[in-house]
């Protein structure tokens, strides 16, 4: 059995007059929400989002049916903002964790849309697991921004995912292996918005209970400005009765038996569907393989403590041996996803992506570069082609390609669109009031 001690925070800030976030603490699910909507709306949103997310969850406590909570808590919230106009067009971010248990081992699954985050300490090495759904995170992962640059972004605000704005919304979701001694962190951008990455790790750090830690969080951005709503919820592993180890093993072996069902690497819901979704892929750049080493490398379980076995020569060489066989592997099957292209349709543009259509492996295809051509400015015989992505060597046959289709529509017939028709740059944005 895996024990989580879990305690969370929340502060209305310094700078605003009331508190649009929601955290849920009830073991074994644990969730953080961001509302926004002016007035009272926000508060609403947040809190009609955790409530959906736990009744979902505990009618269906599993991998997928937090996932399914997460799409429920957007219906409940997309609903009652259609029934009142004072709520209209309010919206709410969600990141929810659960442990939860998958063909007999528990995992913490989880499920995030929009800009609160999921952190993990572990080791004393903190690494983010979540990707904000903000547009200059978006362009940052589509390599159009650096890291830089998407930090000062004035639209940093602008949220590309949020529940509530629409009927459907699309779910990143993943699962870890929790270690004992991990120590899971979920937080509003109130938090990072005004303390930087290494001072929240330097807090974690320390030996203290949860109850502490989310405290000092919260105070800690609050003598940073608190600028916005503060909301943290710490989540320690306090024992995992080393069923990590065993957990491990089996991703390990699960990897090598079933390649359609890649271990424990970050996946969104449309993986599990195995269907290319063009709109979902500005979304889901993501830099895949440096993502998927921090869960499930070779070296990562090398650090598992084994206590109370020795080891002789022959078992580190094996295991050596077979760490790098997997190394190997995992690193050809990253070469095959990122070292192809094809030219597909996002909406109705035409655009290169890096990666095989659908995805390899759990790698995401990630948008490399948008051509300023729509679906309307080629023959309607080369739509279908596209609609499946037309699969090419390099980025230059790419753009030949791009060209030739181009170049073969305007000799047919007269353009439909004029041709020096600027491009869209930036995914389109729901804007946050
Ligand atoms: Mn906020």
């Amino acid at each position: 059995m895996t024990t989580l001690v879990a305690a969370g925070a929340t502060d209305v800030g310094r700078v605003r007059t009331s508190n649009e976030d929601q955290y849920l603490l009830v073991e074994p699910l644990y969730a953080v929400a961001d509302g926004m909507g002016g007035h009272a709306a926000g508060e609403v949103a947040s809190e009609a989002a955790v409530d959906a997310l736990r009744e979902a969850f505990e009618a269906n406590p599993s991998s997928e049916g937090l996932v399914d909570a997460v799409r429920k808590a957007n219906r409940a919230v997309w609903e009652q903002s259609r029934e009142r106009s004072d709520q209209r067009g309010m919206g709410t971010t969600l990141t929810a964790v659960a442990l939860v248990e998958e063909d007999g081992d528990e995992v913490l699954a989880v499920a995030h849309v929009g800009d609160s985050r999921a952190y993990l300490l572990r080791d004393g090495e903190l690494d983010q697991l979540t990707e904000d759904h903000s547009v200059p995170e978006e362009l940052r992962r589509a390599g159009r921004l650096s890291a830089e640059e998407a930090a000062i972004d004035s639209r940093r605000h602008v949220l590309t995912r949020v529940l509530g704005v629409d009927a459907e919304v699309e779910v990143d979701t993943f699962e870890v292996v929790p270690h004992r001694g991990d120590r899971f962190l979920l937080a509003s951008d109130g938090l990072f918005g005004d303390v930087a990455d290494e001072e929240i790790a330097s807090i974690l750090r320390h030996r203290t209970d949860p109850t502490r830690i989310a405290q000092d969080l919260v105070a800690t951005a609050k003598d940073a400005g608190g600028a916005d709503n503060i909301t943290v919820v710490v989540i320690d592993v306090a024992d995992d009765d080393e069923r990590a180890a065993r957990a491990s093993a089996r991703v390990k072996s699960q990897a090598g038996s079933n390649p359609s069902r890649p271990g424990a690497g970050p996946a969104s819901v449309d993986d599990l569907d195995d269907e290319p979704a063009p709109r979902a892929v500005l979304t889901e750049a993501r830099p895949a393989a440096a993502r998927a080493d921090a869960r499930t490398a070779p070296a990562a379980e090398a650090r598992e403590p084994r206590r109370g076995r020795r080891l002789n020569f022959a078992t580190v060489a094996f295991v050596l041996a077979l760490l790098a066989i997997l190394g190997l592997a995992g690193a050809a099957i990253v070469m095959a996803a990122r070292d192809s292209y094809y030219v597909g349709l996002q909406g109705e543009d035409i655009v290169i992506f890096q990666g095989r259509p659908g995805g390899l492996l759990g790698f995401q295809p990630t948008l490399k570069e948008r051509t300023g051509l729509r679906q309307a400015d080629v023959l309607p015989s080369r739509v279908e082609d596209l609609r499946r992505g037309k699969q090419v060597a390099s980025l230059a046959r790419a753009r030949q390609y791009v060209e030739d289709i181009s170049e073969e529509a305007r000799a047919a017939v007269p353009p439909l669109v004029a041709p020096d028709q600027p491009a869209s740059t930036a995914p389109s944005p729901t804007p946050v009031p």
